[in-house]
């Protein structure tokens, strides 16, 4: 697949102001400063659709990209920002169910993990929570630059085992810094996308 077009549809950390629920999407989470922001930005060919931050924690909204005209990317805000006062972490489960719990068109959860950390509590309490509502099976490695070859194999192992991912789900290393892996992260959005089609086929008319 290649993205053609990338639109902000929404910013909103509001059920009613979503728009409408009529497309597949496709949602990115992770801890903040894991590097999502950069990540969509090499997505989508546009420097700054997502906001790259330098102060972590700050976003707390939900943002819909609309990619191609033919469905969405869904940014929802970071989690396990250290600073971030706990009525703040409460906002953002209530954001973040009322998102979930709602959304017909959610096919897929993109999770993201830092390449060089073995996934963090709140990492695996999130792609449990992913496990349990059938979103799982697509995880990103980040930031890939900052470590070495020989490195690579043996953490994305670990991000596997830490994560109880299954042999055939997708775990994809990506550096936004050297512009790699979303070739590979893009083929994988597609299949995701196509195998949504095939579970729940488009309306046909019974005439
Ligand atoms: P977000 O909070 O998850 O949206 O993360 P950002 O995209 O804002 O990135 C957080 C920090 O990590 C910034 O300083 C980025 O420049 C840096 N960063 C993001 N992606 C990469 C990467 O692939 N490689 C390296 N070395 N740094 C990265």
């Amino acid at each position: 697949m290649r993205i053609k077009t990338a639109e902000i549809q929404a910013v909103t950390g509001r059920r009613d102001q979503y728009p409408p629920d009529t497309m597949k999407e496709i949602a990115f989470a992770g801890r903040s400063n894991v590097g999502k922001s950069s990540l969509l930005n090499l997505l989508t060919g546009r420097k700054k659709l997502a906001k790259v931050s330098g102060s972590p924690g700050k976003t707390r909204t939900i943002n819909f990209y609309l990619i191609n005209n033919e469905f969405r990317i869904v940014d929802l805000p970071g989690y396990g920002y250290a600073k971030v006062a706990k009525t703040m972490s409460e906002d953002w489960g209530r954001m973040m169910d009322e998102y979930f719990q709602h959304r017909e068109g959610l096919v897929k959860v993109c999770q993201l993990v830092d390449i060089r950390h073995e996934p963090s509590k709140l990492d695996i309490q999130m792609y449990e929570y992913l496990k349990a509502n059938g979103l799982d099976g697509l995880v990103v490695a980040t930031k890939a630059d900052k470590i070495s070859r020989n490195e690579m194999q043996r953490n994305l192992a670990r991000i596997r085992k830490s994560l109880g991912m299954r042999k055939d789900d997708y775990l994809i290393p990506v550096s936004a810094l050297k512009k790699t892996g979303h070739e590979e992260l893009l083929q994988a959005m597609e299949d995701v996308l196509a195998a949504a089609d095939e579970a729940a086929p488009a309306e046909q008319s019974d005439s």
